[in-house]
């Protein structure tokens, strides 16, 4: 069989390039080696996040992306959950991040609230003992596990994209493609097999230093009723995503966090929590890195992760429904990676854990400069 384009692997960055060769008019077909995607994409907070993006390409591209996840959504059948982000500063070195923050062009549509103001807007969250909170309206949450599939099942529907579950690629020599179940022939091929560093194209990977990148999810099933008013993140944020991280002002705040939550600064902690139609909560996340991980979930990792969202939400309940670990490839010099192993051929992973938010930009970028 003969098309314009071949995607390997239906995670969200195949699927974005599959999207943004289908709106080109190209012929399009996905090869996915699973009966189903079930990588990072579907793993994940679903935490579609602009604000908080490093600074530059990665800002844009979440801004872009963002503009297209709310574009696809509801013509795809996507649930939107919920928008905005609520970031709490509960020591006085987090308020002068997030001041600093609010000074850069990144803060655009941002409000820095009083701890008063921010709790007349969302019940739930525990005010108290916080110096301030940043609003941000751009984050949008999907419910990865069906938004992922449901995503897929679109472009085949309304975009005629050609889906095969199942089926490995071996190898990639483009024109010719050879899987576990015949050849394929394609113009272009575009291989996005998220954390698969040893299979396709993996010498060409090798001078990236690029290390695995491991976190730790939780389910909590919080009191009937509570309700997130968008998504929440805190201090441990603010010294991790690159936008604040890289700001002067974050330098105090990681030395004082050093000194008072040196445990979890050591399993890469930092809270998300979102929450999905059905009132759960999804809660993470912690990072171990290596070239290869353990599956065993640390009860250590989770123990942490559970006092962080009782210390930020009025919970009278929080039980644990569901764990599981999901992994995603890493680098310490770039947001992601495309490679050109020929004029044909592009091998691209996002290589920031910054997926479902900047895979459509970066799709459209891939082909722009292709
Ligand atoms: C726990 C967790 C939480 C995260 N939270 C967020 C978040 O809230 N917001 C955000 O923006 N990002 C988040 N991320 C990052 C985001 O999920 C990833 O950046 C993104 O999912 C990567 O997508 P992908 O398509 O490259 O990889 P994957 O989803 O892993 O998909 C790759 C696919 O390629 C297939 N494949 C590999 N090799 C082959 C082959 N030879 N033949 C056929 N198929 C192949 C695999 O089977 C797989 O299905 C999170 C990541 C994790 C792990």
């Amino acid at each position: 069989m003969t098309v314009d384009v071949l995607v390997v692997g239906a995670g969200i960055v195949g699927l974005a390039h599959a999207y943004e060769a289908a709106r080109r008019g190209l012929k399009v077909m996905v090869l996915e080696r699973d009966a189903a995607c079930i990588g990072a994409s579907i793993r994940n907070f679903g935490f579609v996040t602009v604000t908080g993006q490093q600074a530059g390409a990665s800002w844009a591209r979440a801004r872009r992306s963002r503009e297209v996840w709310a574009e696809l959504a509801p013509q795809a059948g996507i649930d939107l959950v919920h928008r905005g982000l609520w970031l709490t500063a509960q020591r006085p070195e987090a308020r002068s991040v997030l001041e600093a923050f609010m000074a850069t062009e990144m803060a655009q549509g941002c409000e820095l609230l009083s701890p008063a103001a921010a709790a007349a807007r969302f019940a739930g969250l525990r005010t108290e003992d916080l110096q301030a909170v940043l609003y941000s309206p751009h984050e949008l949450r999907v419910e990865s596990r069906s938004a992922i599939p449901r995503l897929a099942a679109w472009l085949a529907e309304a975009h005629g994209v050609r889906f095969r579950f199942g089926e490995a690629v071996l190898s990639v020599a483009t024109p010719e493609v050879q899987t576990s179940r015949g050849v394929y022939r394609a113009e272009r091929v575009i291989v996005c097999g998220g954390a698969e560093l040893n299979g396709l194209f993996a010498p060409l990977w090798q001078p990236h230093e690029l290390r695995l990148c491991q976190l730790q999810m939780l389910r909590v099933r919080p009191q009937a009723g509570f309700r997130l008013e968008g998504s929440v993140m805190g201090d441990l944020s603010l010294v991790r995503y690159e936008g604040y991280a890289a700001l002067p002002e974050a330098q105090a705040l990681r030395e004082r966090l050093q000194a008072e939550e040196g445990a979890s600064l050591a399993h890469g902690i930092h809270l998300i929590v979102v929450q999905s139609a059905d009132g759960s909560l999804v809660v993470g996340d912690s990072h171990h890195y290596g070239p290869v991980l353990p599956p065993f979930a640390l009860e250590e990792v989770d123990a942490l992760i559970l006092r962080h969202l009782r210390a930020a939400l009025r919970l009278s309940e929080a039980t644990v429904t569901e764990r599981w670990v999901g992994t995603y490839p890493s680098s310490s010099r770039e947001p992601c990676l495309v490679l050109a192993p020929d004029d044909a051929t592009r091998a691209v992973t996002v290589t920031s854990g910054t997926g479902a938010s900047t895979a459509f930009g970066l799709a459209e970028e891939v082909f722009a400069a292709w």
